[in-house]
């Protein structure tokens, strides 16, 4: 079946152009959506890492059949409508990934809209919340360790803990709160998300990242990063991809392979109803999306939709 990886990076996790090809040519995937990452400011330097759109124009004038490329400039970047523009008329298709801390309700983020608007590209963006960040004030094995323990080991559970117990017992408490920094989140007011898909009907959005897919479900633990376990209701993106023709979203990452295995026959309901809106990627994971699609047992025209027919009619003229 073919198949086009709709959420891809070049020099990400160690994979070059030429790994790239090979991957694909593995995994029968015909093409890949490139995509870039740009923010001016990152909060937090530890957690950013840049994915230039020159290394994507690089990767699609070698391999111009195969590579099909995104870029996502800063919000914040002077020229914005020039620079798009210019991009465009060297093959640019979509918009992607915009993973920047920005409200969907800010002003930037509007006349951003109006930009990508404007030139007709699809808007693919990642969604996570606001938190407390350590950062390690060394390289020693002891903030390493704690560096992992505060942010993100056994699924956010120790963070949970470990914060408990020394507000408790006050051992470590100064030096975790000293070397806590805030992290803005990135573009996850649902709610704003909404008003932007009203105000912007003629842009496609395509959602995804650990807020988008937690909210798969309606209830939610606080403690935990990727939310698990079975669930009785589905959350608010299962009413948005109802409601709204303009939205989408794709399955990459460990958030995206997490939320639809975590209880398999939500999972499946949830792509039986939104077939045509949901995009197969991988975000570079190596993680075996397309057995975890083929467990659910769909049939082969839903199957071609997820795999290819989705992502291609999203960057036809
Ligand atoms: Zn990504």
């Amino acid at each position: 079946m073919q198949k086009i990886d709709a959420h891809f990076h070049v020099d990400l996790q160690g994979i070059d152009a030429g790994q790239m090809i090979e991957y694909m040519d593995n995994h029968d995937i015909e093409k890949c959506w490139l995509l870039t990452w740009e923010e001016k400011k990152p909060p937090i330097d530890s957690i950013y890492q840049p994915l230039p759109p020159e290394k994507v124009f690089e990767a699609y004038e070698q391999h111009p059949d195969r590579i099909i490329p995104f870029y996502a400039p800063d919000p914040k970047t002077d020229n914005l409508e020039k620079k798009i523009r210019q991009y465009k008329e060297n093959g640019l298709k979509g918009c992607g990934e915009l993973k920047v801390t920005h409200k969907w309700e800010d002003k930037a983020i509007e006349n951003y809209l109006r930009v990508i608007d404007k030139y007709d590209l699809p808007l693919l963006f990642h969604m996570e919340e606001p938190r407390r960040h350590y950062v390690p004030e060394s390289e020693s094995k002891f903030e390493k360790l704690l560096e992992k323990l505060m942010n993100g080991a056994l699924n956010g559970v120790t963070r949970h803990y470990l914060t408990v117990f020394s507000r408790k017992t006050s051992i470590l408490k100064d030096h975790i709160e000293n070397h806590q920094e805030y992290f803005p989140g990135y573009l996850y007011d649902f709610s704003n998300l909404e008003k932007r898909l009203k105000q912007f009907p003629g842009i496609d959005f395509i959602g995804h990242g650990p807020h988008f897919w937690n909210n798969i479900s309606r209830e939610q633990s606080d403690i935990l990063i990727h939310q698990k376990g079975r669930f009785d209701e589905f959350g608010i993106i299962d009413r948005l991809l109802t409601h709204y023709e303009n939205f989408y979203c794709d399955i990459s990452g460990k958030s995206g392979f997490n939320a639809l295995s975590r209880d398999h026959d939500k999972g499946r309901l949830f792509l039986e109803k939104h077939y045509n809106k949901i995009l197969f990627g991988t975000d570079n994971t190596g993680m075996d999306f397309e057995g975890l699609i083929r467990s659910f047992g769909l049939p082969k025209e839903k199957l071609k939709k997820i795999f290819f027919e989705n992502a291609d009619a999203l960057i036809r003229e």
